[in-house]
């Protein structure tokens, strides 16, 4: 399905602030009706369908059946299509707390509005062509954004910068694959020698485009979107619930001096310059008779396998001072634990007492440094979410497959399918289940 301006008539509503004791909350109503439903609400002298685009005055709110006089209230006037939906639409600014509004909201479905559903209005405007997806993932990454960076990106994204490059991507591919299905309807010697050799270079630099975004997202996107997971492992009693813990600030993991306790991989968060930062603590790895805890090894190795960074602890103690340093896997980080039981620290090996706090932020800075940040950069990727990161990987390798292809009736199809890829990440191109997916996990009345 295309996305062609559709016109969403049914008036919603919905409480947009959150609940709870507050200052004010805010009741919204959007779709044709909106301030014939607030006319209801009002004497008559106060009605909002008299009121111009932009008004803002103060009334007294009524039930439309019971006129019981239930708060006074702002009233705000948005006429379509300028408003965030682009309907017709009314703000209602109560009082706060949870009941003032809800009576309100009630009172607004009784004379006529339906309670939104989450995500309704930004569906709406995305439907009304006020934004593209990209902007309605911006907005929920905004609202929900735990950190300062995310908060950074999302509102960077919201104003438009990667659905417009992303549209540009998406109409390139479009032209290719309608010049391809174009070629089709001639004779073989009847289109230009150079055409193939042309066609497949357009399509290769398009390809390449498509994979840098990818590449900006593995590189940080996913990190701030996610979090990385960082995985502490070593063998029992090196110190790895003590370093969660340090870390953390905080007692979360149990430490224990008996080998094996932590059985089952504890995960925490936390936030390291701004990135967010899963933290897991493992099960310690040994040669073990028991079943349980052999499960937790295994875990310990696919979690190990998983992760965007291990820690690969060992007890500086149990080192002698000359020994060489074990080999680790790649993205891993040695880090010698107890240095305060050490008579000093190795200068080839980070170093770390979780029990002073002795070489504790080199650690943070070689886990920004390993994660591609450093500590002023900003986040390069403008990706912010998964899915538009899923579509974008789908959309490069139909580039290439494309390439590869000699029928041109395969190659069209190829390059069908990565327009649809790049459309769906914009909206050019979405179906009910794909906006389902992306609204609901918006808050209601927004
Ligand atoms: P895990 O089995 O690897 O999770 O190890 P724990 O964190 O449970 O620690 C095992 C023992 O080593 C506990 O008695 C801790 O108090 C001790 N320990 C851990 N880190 C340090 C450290 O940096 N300095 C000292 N002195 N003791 C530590």
């Amino acid at each position: 399905m295309n996305a062609k301006p559709a016109t969403v008539e049914e008036p919603i509503a919905a409480i947009a602030t959150a609940p709870g004791a507050a200052g004010i909350s805010i009741i919204r109503l959007s779709g044709a009706g909106s301030l014939a439903i607030g006319d209801q609400l009002v004497e008559a002298r106060f009605k909002p369908s008299a009121r111009s685009a932009g008004t803002f005055y103060h009334a007294v709110l009524y039930h439309p059946q019971t006129r019981e006089r239930l708060d006074d209230a702002l009233l705000l006037v948005f006429r379509a299509p300028h408003s965030y939906t682009g309907e017709e639409a009314l703000e209602l600014q109560c009082h706060g707390g949870r009941l003032p509004a809800r009576r309100v909201l009630a009172a607004a479905v009784a004379a006529g509005a339906r309670l939104a559903r989450p995500g309704e209005f930004t569906e709406r405007a995305f439907l009304n062509g006020r934004l593209d997806l990209t902007q309605a993932e911006a907005i929920s990454a905004f609202i929900s954004a735990e950190t300062e960076r995310q908060a950074v990106v999302a509102r960077s994204q919201l104003d438009g910068a990667l659905g417009t490059r992303i549209n540009g991507l998406y109409e390139q591919a479009v032209h290719l694959s309608a010049e391809v299905e174009h070629a089709l309807d001639f004779e073989e010697g009847e289109l230009p020698e150079s055409f193939p050799a042309r066609v497949k270079h357009d399509i290769l630099a398009l390809a390449k485009l498509v994979h840098a975004l990818v590449a900006s997202w593995r590189q940080n996107g996913h990190l701030l979107g996610d979090g990385a997971r960082v995985v502490i492992s070593g063998a029992p009693n090196v110190g790895k619930s003590s370093l969660l813990n340090a870390l953390l600030g905080r007692n979360r993991a149990i430490v224990n001096a008996r080998p094996g306790t932590t059985r089952d991989a504890i995960e925490e968060g936390y936030v390291l310059n701004g990135i967010p930062i899963r933290l897991v603590d493992t099960a310690g790895l040994r040669e073990t008779a028991d079943e349980i805890e052999r499960d937790g090894i295994e875990r310990t190795k696919q979690l190990m396998a998983e992760a965007d960074l291990n820690l690969m602890l060992v007890d500086l103690t149990s080192l002698l001072p000359a020994a060489p340093l074990p080999e680790v896997p790649p993205r891993t980080l040695l880090v010698l634990t107890k240095l305060d039981l050490a008579p000093g620290a190795r200068a080839d090996a980070l170093c770390v007492s979780s029990k002073t706090g002795e070489g504790l932020n080199e650690l943070g800075e070689a886990i920004l440094k390993f994660l591609g940040e450093t500590a002023e950069a900003g986040g390069a990727s403008e990706i912010v979410s998964a899915r538009q990161a899923a579509e974008l990987q789908a959309a490069a390798e139909h580039l290439e497959a494309a390439c590869a292809l000699r029928d041109w009736v395969l190659l069209a199809n190829e390059l069908r399918a990565a327009a649809e890829c790049l459309g769906r990440i914009i909206g050019r191109v979405y179906t009910r289940d794909l906006l389902d997916s992306i609204f609901s996990h918006f808050c209601v009345g927004k």
